[in-house]
């Protein structure tokens, strides 16, 4: 099948009429085509949106909470062919799939809801004036997204962008478009004004960067790596537009002699397991405390050996991130204690679980975002060790902390540079305010944080003389 763009609230060939292809990573068999948009493409779907957006930001937020409450019930009446799209660019196994559309729709809700408290404020400067706030949009947004949690992300951004009051123009991955196209199609089935809501496909160079130079976007959304983050905030600060980058992560998590070590085991198992390690925030440096680093790690790999391809984790999602893994794999400079190998026997992009245990921290493989199934582990001796060793990283996007001393965990949660710590477990969900430290990026998503991003504040002030 062949995907077109989504521009102005309905399907658009590209101006070039070419197409790209895409790749099941699970089975290694060609997939759907997705249009490989140009500048021409940006340029009017950024001309929709710049015609949509002051009408829709005019609207009431009673109004507007109830458009998105509608996106949000198109999303979940279509789940399941959502999830089947994603599925087939991604081979994630069903349990990914089904939480991933789940938050999607959920942050469409969210932001319906939070939207209608979202108001500017009074400001008393004495008698006689009357002063206040007014939260306004930006206009056109743009949405730059990466492979990993494709529709995922693209609602993360999108959705407090449009709750905002602004108007997205989103660019997916080449390589996973099509949940996202059909998101912006069931927007539009679903009565959202038509405009508010547009995708380009295409690649980076082609479509990613025609669009954050485009004259008429005013906000730039981007979730990536740090390379394109750095190319994208460039183009930002010399345009002066605001941006938010979601960056890579080398996050720890940290269990002590005294934590839960049932559970701490299982957190680290999971951060192998969830997407095969194609998470930001993985949890992929295992800092232990000496006395049971040895019994963790040996629990670790036993349960990682129990894993089925396919069944418990799936597959790289991209080529070029299997052979980065596997890269990683022949130059890590250390033996691994279970994994680093491809599964040959399979037809898909899978690779084992792997453990290095006790590797030197200034190897490549522990400094760098692997991005895959793939954990380091450190001893540590007390907490001014586990503390340099968790900061010692350019990254800073998420940390955990299992301890039984609950002093002790949050000293470290106040100390340790990453932008969301997660002490015994801790919840992290839409509501929690999420982004980097360091390389990791700046600006938040998630939570009433997002809706700010996607404000700009104006004070009006009036003489009552
Ligand atoms: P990437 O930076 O190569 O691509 C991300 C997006 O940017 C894609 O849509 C791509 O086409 C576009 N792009 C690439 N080059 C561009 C250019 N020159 N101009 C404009 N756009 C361009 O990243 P990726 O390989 O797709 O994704 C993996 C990275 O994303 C990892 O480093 C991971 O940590 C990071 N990530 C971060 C988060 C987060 O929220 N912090 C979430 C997921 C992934």
């Amino acid at each position: 099948m062949r995907h077109g763009h989504w521009i102005g609230g309905r399907a658009e060939e590209p101006a070039n009429r070419s197409y790209l292809p895409t790749l099941d990573p699970a089975t290694g068999l060609p997939g759907d085509e997705v249009a490989a948009g140009s500048a021409p493409d940006v340029d009017r779907a950024v001309a929709a949106a710049e015609g949509a957006w002051r009408e829709w930001s005019r609207r009431s937020a009673a109004d507007r909470s109830e458009a998105l409450h509608r996106v949000a019930d198109a999303m979940a009446a279509h789940a399941d062919a959502l999830i089947d799209l994603e599925r087939a660019c991604t081979g994630k196994v069903p349990a990914q799939l089904r939480l991933e559309v789940d938050m999607s729709v959920s942050y469409f809700r969210y932001y319906a809801g939070i939207l209608r408290a979202h108001h500017g404020r009074t400001v008393d400067q004495g008698a006689g004036h009357h002063t206040y706030t007014r939260l306004e949009p930006y206009g056109v947004v743009a949405v730059i997204t990466p492979w990993n949690l494709p529709l995922n992300q693209a609602c993360r951004a999108s959705a407090p962008a449009l709750a905002a009051g602004n108007a997205v123009v989103a660019k997916p991955s080449e390589l996973t478009s099509a949940s996202t196209l059909m998101l912006a199609r069931l927007a539009t089935e679903s009565g959202l004004l038509d405009g508010l809501l547009n995708v380009v496909t295409g690649t980076g160079l082609d479509v990613g960067t025609p669009l954050a130079v485009h004259p008429d976007v005013r906000r730039i959304a981007f979730t990536g790596s740090v390379v394109t983050g750095r190319h994208l905030a460039t183009i930002a600060a010399d345009r002066i537009v605001p941006a938010t980058l979601e960056l890579g992560g080398k996050s720890p998590l940290l269990v002590f002699a005294d934590a839960d070590l049932d559970r701490a085991v299982a957190a680290a198992v999971s951060a192998v397991t969830a997407n095969a390690g194609q998470v930001c925030s993985a949890t992929t440096r295992l800092l232990v405390e000496a006395p049971v680093h040895d019994e963790v790690v040996a629990r670790v790999v036993e349960a990682l050996e129990l894993l089925k391809p396919g069944v418990d984790f799936g597959p790289m999602i991209t080529e070029a991130q299997y052979r980065k893994v596997l890269d990683h794999f022949a130059t890590a400079g250390a033996v691994p204690v279970t994994g680093g190998t491809a599964y040959d026997d399979l037809p898909g992009l899978y690779v084992r679980p792997t453990v290095y245990a006790g590797v030197d921290p200034r190897l490549r493989i522990a400094r760098e975002e692997v991005f895959g199934p793939v954990l380091v582990t450190l001893p540590f001796t007390g907490e001014a060790e586990a503390l340099a060793l968790a900061n010692d990283t350019e990254y800073g996007l998420v940390a955990a902390v299992w301890s039984g001393d609950i002093a002790r965990a949050l000293r470290l949660a106040e100390r340790i540079e990453a932008g969301q710590i997660a002490v015994n477990g801790g919840a992290l969900g839409i509501e929690t305010p999420f982004g980097g430290f360091k390389q990791s990026g700046y600006g938040r998503e998630k939570g009433i944080e997002a809706l700010h991003e996607y404000a700009r504040t104006k004070t009006v002030s009036l003489s009552l003389h």
